[in-house]
């Protein structure tokens, strides 16, 4: 990327972080912000390129952003992950939340560019000594990042809802034994089963090449009262095309609130051979996005399923807050999970309607 452009990105950047309507003087304001820290941009750019690190060893890039980053007024966390950094700054205005995010780490590879910042870095990746290069360009999204953070922060009163600035370690792929720092595999939210099936074939892939596997946990969402998958199955037949991943869990989630949802528990929780799983809604969203079902009110449905014995684990997606998972723990304490049922061998088939032979 050429240096003049690195402008035009900060600039372009922000306006989509923003989601502000195109209006004059916001969009004057951002792009003088911008214009002050240009030359602060490339000298970081610079810097950054010039000494690289290895996934999971952004030892030094990951003070440079959380120093900056707690200098802007942004409440910081590291460590997250290994070496990731991650800034939250509230805006002055109502709004949702957006994340942009920014990887870390170099690759091993020899820097002959003849820069005057070229990096003469070393290291050692699985076992060869090799160059380290910010080869992939990750040292300018680190640096326009940083930018994007500093243009924010001054014009944070115009800013609506929350911005979250992740800074990612070890984007390229920890070398071989090391922990990418996950304990399950959850995929979720799935509307269409196919894509289902290409993540778990990804996620067999993954396993093979680190040489060990983790639990999987796999939740679909029927996205109206049609009682199907967006793809169009039916929970059972969605069941039956996804059993052969012999995930921990199966469940639903999102989507409907839990007063819609009770029958596809039920359903799930007679046909599934593992553990049962929901996350459901606090309810449909309204005409502004937002999600009315109060913690006691979804508690109440959900203590109910437990105590029908549907389900195994339960969570909240959309809508729900920390108050309404206590409201359900505490509520479903004392409650037995449910059994596994005792299923008759068949062939369990499925296109949109599930087709058990025996
Ligand atoms: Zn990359
Ligand atoms: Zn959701």
């Amino acid at each position: 990327m050429s240096e003049g452009s690195l402008k035009t990105s900060v600039f372009v950047i922000l306006l989509v972080v923003a989601g502000m309507p195109a209006h004059g003087e916001l969009d004057a304001a951002i792009a003088s912000e911008a214009a002050k820290i240009e030359a602060q941009v490339i000298a970081w750019r610079r810097d950054i390129h010039e000494h690289p690190e290895l996934s999971n060893r952004e030892f030094r890039t990951a003070k440079l952003v959380a120093e900056h980053l707690t200098k802007l007024g942004f409440e910081v966390r590291t460590e997250v992950g290994g070496t990731g950094v991650v800034g939250v700054l509230k805006g002055g205005l109502p709004g949702g939340v957006v994340a942009l995010r920014a990887e870390m780490d170099a690759l091993p590879v020899i820097e002959k560019t003849g820069l005057a910042y070229a990096s003469k870095e070393t290291g050692v990746y699985e076992g060869n000594a090799v160059g380290v290069m910010h080869a992939c360009g990750h040292d300018n999204h680190i640096a326009i990042l940083m930018g994007a953070a500093q243009v924010l922060a001054s014009l944070r009163e115009a800013v609506p809802g929350t911005v979250k600035l992740i800074f990612q370690p070890a984007e390229e792929g920890a070398p071989k034994g090391e922990e990418g720092g996950a304990d399950l595999i959850l995929i979720e939210t799935i509307f269409d089963t196919l894509n289902a099936k290409a993540a778990s074939f990804g996620v067999e892939e993954a396993f093979e090449q680190a040489g060990r596997t983790l639990p999987v946990m796999i939740s679909g969402t029927i996205t109206d009262a049609s009682g199907r998958t967006l793809s169009g199955q039916t929970t059972e037949a969605f069941y039956n095309s996804i059993r052969h991943i012999k995930p921990i869990s199966i469940g639903l989630n999102c989507a409907l609130g839990p007063d819609l949802l009770r029958q596809y528990v039920e359903e799930l929780s007679r046909v599934c051979e593992t553990f049962t799983s929901v996350h459901p809604n606090a309810g449909l969203p309204n005409e502004f996005g937002e999600y009315d079902l109060e913690a006691p009110e979804m508690a109440a449905e959900i203590i109910d399923w437990g105590k029908s014995g549907f389900i195994n684990i339960v969570g909240g997606c959309c809508g729900t807050t920390p108050a309404h998972i206590r409201a359900f723990a505490k509520g479903l304490a004392g409650v037995k999970p449910r059994q596994l049922p005792e299923l008759e061998v068949r062939m369990r088939l499925s296109g949109l309607e599930a087709c058990n032979l025996n």
